[in-house]
């Protein structure tokens, strides 16, 4: 008379939605390469990708 030993409130099954995230939500383009950028496409203004981000950061330190 133990069985209820093995619950475990809160366990539910997890529902299958990995594919999802295959097809998440449009992402702005960068403005220099086109690659996707971590900001959606709702973001108003220049979207640059981590790597041009990055070579404008450099470029902007450098320039003083
Ligand atoms: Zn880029």
């Amino acid at each position: 008379m133990n069985e209820s030993y093995c619950e475990t409130p809160g366990a539910r099954p997890v529902p299958v939605a990995s594919e999802a995230a295959e097809s998440g939500p449009p992402y702005a383009e960068c403005v220099l390469c086109r690659e996707p950028t971590e900001y959606p496409e709702s973001v108003k203004g220049i979207t640059l990708c981590p790597v041009c981000e990055w070579q404008e950061a450099q470029r902007t330190a450098c320039s003083g």
